[in-house]
């Protein structure tokens, strides 16, 4: 099938990289022009712009980083909802559930289809095809596009309104950061109480404490203190916040959240822009005057 696909960073790479060894054919575009270079070499065609996307191909597919640029490169003059081709936009961004929403009306009203369809599983899980992908809409439209999305990871039919997708995304991600944030608490503690970090991450694997955080991030990106595991800090908070939204619009009352919340947004204040949400780790570390570092407990 030929796609078009916009937006290519951490995740939107990989996912393309994946669809263009499945046979497909790829029309890509990118406000970085240095992003759309791996993929030109592997035969992708790049566009100049996301208008002329929308002017070449049927299904396009988004991976981009905020709620805020999904709706413009969807509904702005200059945007998909003018494109002449296309006819159905796969949101693989984290987005939030009421700009789906507003999103879908928008070019329902034009006789676009878009698809809300997040992703869980990392830059690890893009690379490998193992995504969980979340997908809500019509369930037609779910079947006609599972042999596109079947390519990027594991598909899960979420409900046929528009949004409800992202509102799974928006849980999982929460447990997600929770995960993240208690891990450094309790092993920054341990540290402070002369534990070592490493073996500490070892009894907590084998152990019921076992996490995202414990089993992968840490052994990965904390404890080696590369803080590079593929997601920004920037983007956890979004996505926190996007859920604290969607809760308060709901009248849910989620106080362990309200904390996570919390420390994400304190975190972004001293590693938002270009660091890794791993940092989160530092951030913690910073506050308890220890570094979770092993062997130097
Ligand atoms: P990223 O910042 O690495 O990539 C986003 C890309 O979008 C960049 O290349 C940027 O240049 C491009 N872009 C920005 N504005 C644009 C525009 N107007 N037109 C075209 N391109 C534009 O982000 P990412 O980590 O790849 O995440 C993408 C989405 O996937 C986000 O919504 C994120 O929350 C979600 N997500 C990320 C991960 C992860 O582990 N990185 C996992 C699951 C979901």
């Amino acid at each position: 099938m030929n796609l078009g696909f916009i937006g290519l960073g951490a995740m939107g790479v990989p996912m393309a990289e994946r669809l263009l060894d499945a046979g497909h054919t790829l029309v890509v575009f990118d406000v970085n022009p240095a992003a759309a270079q791996a993929l030109a070499a592997r035969g992708a065609k790049v566009a100049a712009s996301v208008r002329e996307v929308g002017d070449q191909v049927d299904t396009v597919l988004l991976s981009l980083p905020t709620p805020q640029i999904v709706n413009d490169v969807c509904t702005s003059a200059s945007g998909l909802v003018q494109g002449s081709a296309v006819r159905t936009v796969v949101d693989l961004s984290t987005t939030g559930t009421s700009m789906a929403r507003s999103v879908q009306a928008a070019l329902a009203a034009r006789g676009i289809e878009f698809i809300d369809s997040p992703v869980s599983g990392g830059r690890n899980g893009a690379i490998k095809g193992t995504l969980a992908v979340m997908v809500s809409g019509p369930k037609a439209s779910f079947e006609r596009l599972s042999d596109v999305l079947r390519h990027i990871g594991k598909l899960f039919y979420i409900g046929a309104e528009p949004g409800m997708a992202q509102t799974m995304k928006l849980a999982n991600n929460l447990v997600s950061a929770a995960a993240m944030a208690i891990t450094s608490e309790a092993v920054a503690m341990g540290v402070k109480a002369g534990l070592d970090p490493k073996i500490m991450i070892d009894v907590i694997n084998a152990g019921s404490g076992m996490n995202t955080a414990s089993r992968d991030k840490f052994p990965k990106a904390v404890l080696p203190r590369t803080f590079d595991f593929g997601f920004a800090t920037a983007l956890m908070f979004k996505d926190v916040d996007l859920c604290m939204r969607e809760a308060a619009g709901l009248g849910a009352d989620m106080p362990v959240a309200d904390a996570v919340h919390e420390i994400w947004r304190q975190t972004n204040e001293v590693y938002g822009g270009p660091h890794d949400f791993t940092r989160i780790a530092q951030f913690v570390e910073a506050r308890m005057g220890v570094v979770i570092k092993p062997g130097e407990a």
